[in-house]
């Protein structure tokens, strides 16, 4: 299939592109590198620099390429910025969705496979947590991603589209040439390492007071291999709507910086510290239908497997990508 990805320099869309490409796809990544990496890029994949919110630009860009499918990563995805800055939130991923939306129209490409996150769920009162959980996010970020998964629901009945969303829970590891690479960093296991690559004293633990077995969150940690894996299924199968990505398993912050210990021999550690705000206690999928509807399981997300590809990417590059 000709694919077009945007943000295909970004965390996730590097690795699903590069996934995409070894399985004899014809991808072109789409994406202005504001966050993402010249590096990130597969050079096997054709590169058009571009902002969603530039409409003229993705339409250019698909009109160029015709894909048969677009697979749709580029967005800001940082909770606490979007508190701050809802408008950058809505305007890069709802307006720039709409955007890509309208330039499909014109290009006649209606299949996308759509970036969707947990966070559209909010605090939700029930886990493991069902794709048909009440959706209520709680900040911007999870609200403008439901926007965007409402407008793809409308060009499907009005516009014959071909939508899956993908909801996230947290993304994590690497693949051997691409790694997680965030500016600032917010994510827990790549600020677990820069223990051990001497980056910082201690890590951070934010709260020991959740009703937890152990007093902190608990999460639902998937590989981003998995996640790749997983959109490469959601093109060619015949299905659409929603599907969670997680494992069905959580594991608390001490549970991961445990395992990081193991992986890396460094004691690493803690700095307690106060709640964040807006963590819920425990996020955790339902992840049945995701095997149900594309036939996929996590091959690639036990914990010592993540814990050590996001090593052994960050020793590699211990300050990212190009620095
Ligand atoms: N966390 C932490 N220290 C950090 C980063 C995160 O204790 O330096 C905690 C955070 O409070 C949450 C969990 O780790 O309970 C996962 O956070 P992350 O930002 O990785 O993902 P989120 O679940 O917020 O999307």
């Amino acid at each position: 299939m000709k694919i077009l990805v945007t943000g295909g320099a970004g965390y996730i869309g590097s690795v699903t592109a590069e996934r995409l490409l070894d399985e004899g796809h014809v991808v072109t990544v789409f994406d202005n590198l504001e966050r993402g990496h010249r590096e990130a890029l597969d050079p096997r994949a054709q590169f058009i620099a571009g902002d969603l919110r530039d409409s003229a630009a993705i339409e250019r860009a698909l009109i160029q390429t015709r894909p048969e499918a677009v697979v749709h990563f580029a967005a800001y995805a940082l909770v606490g910025e979007s508190m701050e800055h809802p408008e950058a939130y809505f305007g890069n991923n709802l307006r720039g969705g709409i955007n890509l939306a309208e330039a499909m129209l014109k290009a006649g490409t209606r299949r996308i496979v759509f970036s969707s996150t947990c966070a559209t769920y909010g605090q939700p009162e029930r886990s493991p947590i069902t794709e048909d959980t009440p959706q209520a996010p709680t900040n911007p970020y999870g609200e403008s991603k439901l926007m965007f998964e409402k407008v793809l629901t409308w060009y499907q009945r009005l516009h014959g589209f071909q939508t899956v969303f993908l909801r996230y829970f947290n993304a994590c590891g690497a693949s051997e040439k691409y790694g997680e690479d965030h500016d600032p960093e917010t994510h827990l296991i790549p600020n677990i390492l820069k223990v051990p690559l001497g980056q910082q004293a201690a890590v951070r633990v934010f709260g020991d007071d959740y009703a937890t077995p152990d007093g902190t969150c608990i999460r639902d940690y998937i590989h981003i291999a998995d996640l790749a894996r997983a959109h490469c299924l959601a093109l060619v199968k015949d299905f659409t709507g929603a599907v969670n990505l997680g494992t069905g398993d959580g594991y608390s912050v001490r549970q991961v910086v445990d395992m990081a210990r193991r992986v890396t021999g460094h004691p690493i550690p803690i700095a307690q510290q106060p709640r964040r705000p807006g963590d819920p206690a425990r996020l955790v999928a339902e992840a049945a239908k995701a095997e149900r509807v594309l036939g996929w399981r996590p091959q690639h997300s036990q914990l010592e497997e993540i814990v050590r590809t996001a090593w052994a990417w960050h020793r590699t590059h211990p300050r990212g990508y190009g620095k």
